[in-house]
């Protein structure tokens, strides 16, 4: 049997339903609404909790914010040199295989 044509909840064309239940003319319209949804979701709980999303946002930047303060401090400079010391040969290794890679880059540009 055929069902009877439908107007699309999402785009509002015509079109006729493979099963009795289906609201929209395609998947792209279903994804639209979908999205739709879930933003409007968005929107309602920033609206209900709109002080708790600030206060959320507000701790963010507070906490980047110090880690910010915090990399300019001598106290981190002398961590980083102190784990840079520590660890000289690991960075020297490193250093000499991307030398070593950027030289065979070269080579093969060359050739
Ligand atoms: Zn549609």
């Amino acid at each position: 049997m055929e069902y009877k044509k439908k107007k699309c909840v999402q785009c509002g064309d015509k079109f006729t339903p493979t099963s009795g239940r289906q609201k929209y003319c395609s998947d792209i319209c279903k994804g639209n609404a979908v999205q739709l949804q879930t933003s409007n979701r968005q929107k309602k709980f920033y609206q209900k909790n709109k002080e708790l999303v600030k206060e959320r946002i507000k701790k963010h930047d507070e906490e980047t914010g110090y880690q910010k303060e915090y990399q300019k401090t001598d106290a981190f400079k002398r961590s980083k040199r102190r784990h840079y010391l520590n660890n000289k040969e690991y960075y020297h290794e490193k250093t000499r295989e991307y030398r070593e890679r950027a030289k065979n880059k070269n080579e093969q540009n060359n050739s």
